[in-house]
């Protein structure tokens, strides 16, 4: 097969590699319909986290069943499949109490920017589609592994209810997501904080009602006179920095709530702010597999539209260039075909 390798930072490259196999009888290899390049992909690429070793890349996949492991039962060979970029048997008191990205057994995928990939505990991983989908639906279904499923689990964390208000902070792919949840969980009033236009204007679609493009004291002053003065019930932090979950925790009124799930670099919360903020924090990598089963629901019935967040689309070979994109900045997300 051919995959994606990081050599050092800036060093992208699609090689042959040798091909997956089944390693545990819980296992299925899946041929990969698309994948694509995440947000967070780039914290490795531009070489602030750290590596010594060159590694494959990648953790957002759909694709068909190929081979499945003698223990595996809920799964054939020839079914279209969505999971989660954290592997999860679904069944242990972590994943019961529906935290299935910190799963007893499980762990995080990162060989999916190739032609196949290895599921490990594909029954509780993966979840198969009624029929093969639409070719159109597939970016959506896509997005389903982790950007929506992780702005689905920020407005959950930040509680967004039917009718109240939320700020997102945040535009990349993630948080439009996030806004698009917002939306479908009722929030009457959303509050994209975006300075790109093209990102603006998808957050308006995605359901934004109103875009704050200031940032710091100007960013939250103008949240508040949005907000009655006090800020927001819900706020979703979709970015990682000290900056943005700064920006995030004095956003949330007191007796709000913030759901963050922007992998944190150098974040620190000071315990006295926060103690003061009177606010509720819930945050981590998202449990998207407990999410999937409704998202896909909603993507086959036409009630959301996830897929927009890719705005280049490349085939899998060129993925270097795909990385190029969006650290620079020229894309939003780009899809990879094989
Ligand atoms: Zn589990």
């Amino acid at each position: 097969m051919r995959g994606t390798m990081l050599y050092a930072p800036f060093d992208i490259r699609f090689q042959e590699l040798p091909d997956p196999v089944i390693l545990e009888p819980t296992d299925a290899i899946i041929r990969t319909v698309a994948t694509c390049v995440c947000g967070s992909d780039l914290w490795s690429y531009r070489g602030i986290t750290p590596f010594t070793e060159p590694h494959p890349m990648g953790h957002e996949y759909v694709g068909v069943v190929e081979e499945i492991g003698a223990d595996v039962t809920g799964i054939q060979p020839g079914q279209f499949v969505i999971g989660s970029f954290a592997t999860s048997d679904n069944t242990c008191p972590n994943c019961r109490n529906g935290a299935q990205s910190r799963c007893i057994h499980g762990n995080f995928m990162s060989t999916c920017q190739a032609t196949s990939i290895r599921i490990p505990l594909a029954d509780g991983t993966l979840v198969p589609t009624p029929d093969q989908p639409s070719p159109g639906l597939i970016p959506s279904l896509l997005t389903l592994s982790d950007v929506m499923g992780t702005g689905w689990y920020a407005a959950v964390a930040a509680q967004v209810v039917r009718g109240g208000t939320a700020v997102v902070v945040g535009d990349g792919a993630v948080g439009l997501c996030g806004v698009l949840a917002a939306r479908e969980l009722g929030a009457s009033r959303i509050i994209a904080m975006s300075r790109h236009e093209a990102r603006q204007k998808l957050a308006l679609e995605f359901g934004a009602t109103d875009i704050v493009s200031e940032r710091g004291d100007d960013g939250v002053e103008a949240v508040r006179e949005l907000t009655k003065g006090i800020g927001a019930d819900s706020v979703l932090e979709c970015v990682g920095t000290a900056e943005s979950m700064k920006q995030a925790v004095r956003c949330t009124r007191a007796g709000g709530s913030l759901g963050y799930v922007g992998v944190p670099h150098g974040v620190e919360l000071n315990g006295e702010q926060l103690f003061r903020a009177l606010i509720g924090v819930r945050g981590g990598p998202a449990p998207v597999r407990r999410f999937l089963p409704d998202l896909i629901t909603r993507v086959l019935e036409g009630r959301i539209n996830p897929g927009k967040v890719f705005d280049m689309t490349l085939p899998l070979d060129q993925v270097a260039e795909a990385y190029a994109a969006m650290d620079q900045r020229r894309a939003i997300k780009v899809l990879l075909q094989p």
